[in-house]
Order: structure tokens, then sequence, then C-alpha cells
């Protein structure tokens, strides 16, 4: 799989609040990173460094949207997956901003800004889907 403009995908999330609801809902930072497209840290998130079977799920709308088993150490300091769960979890998108044209990663569910993913990853999908723990939620066993 390479990344080009065609992993770009379109859809409207099922779940929809408003700025002032999810502003309410969310912790401050949580909603900075999800919400207005924030980055945290690098080596900041709580799941940066864990690596312990589980499944992850959006922090907005519980959806499931990556796995451990997929989950590997990029040194970037963010955590990093080489595929979501079910590729139809996650919004693709083109970002410009920063003068860099990167893809950027949004949970299909409720539009949360989750990350950016990279064609940097290792084999089989040679992606790097580098995400924020503050989108994530860990839900330990299943
Ligand atoms: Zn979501």
């Amino acid at each position: 799989m390479t990344l080009s403009s065609d992993k770009e995908s379109v859809k409207t999330p099922k779940v929809v609040r408003s700025k002032e609801e999810w502003e309410s809902l969310l912790a401050p930072e949580v909603y900075r990173v999800t919400r207005l497209h924030g980055t945290e840290r690098p080596f900041s998130g709580e799941y940066c460094h864990i690596f312990e079977p589980g499944k992850y799920a959006c922090i907005c709308c519980d959806k499931l949207l990556f796995d451990s088993s997929d989950k590997f150490d990029s040194g970037t300091g963010w955590p990093s997956f080489s595929k979501p769960v079910d590729d139809s979890s996650v919004v693709y998108k083109k970002d410009t901003s920063f003068g860099m044209i990167r893809i950027e990663i949004s949970c299909e569910n409720c539009a949360a800004h989750l990350g950016h993913v990279f064609p940097d990853g290792p084999p089989p999908s040679y992606l790097r889907y580098c995400l924020n723990s503050l989108s994530l939620k860990k839900i330990t066993h299943e």
C-alpha cells in the first residue's frame, strides 16, 4: 500500500456535537488535540511507551480504532501503529498545514483528530499511523 491522494476519504460522522458540548465533555488538552487538530508534545503521552496487549478506542466516542498487535516503537515519541483495526474506521484527509503535505487521520464515527499517517512504517503495510495518546483510550482486555 502506498500513500497517495487516493487515500483520501470523505465521510459524514455519525456522532455530531457542538463545540460547546465537546468542550464540556472532554479534558481541555483532549479537546485541543481532538477537536482543534492539536498535537501533543512528543514523549508526553501515556501510550507512547506502553506495549501491553489491548485495544485502543477513540477517546471521544469509544469507537474501536487500533490494536496493540499492530503497535510498534517508532522512536518518535508518539504511539505508532502499522494499521487500524479496520481501514474504514479512520478517515484520511490531505493536510497541507505548516508547509508540509501530510495525510491527516480522524475518527470516522465522530471526526476526532487522531494524528497523521506517514509512508515510513514497518512491513507489510510500510505505513506509520502516528497518533496522539490524548486521542485514544486503552481498553485493557476484551
Ligand atoms: Zn470517535
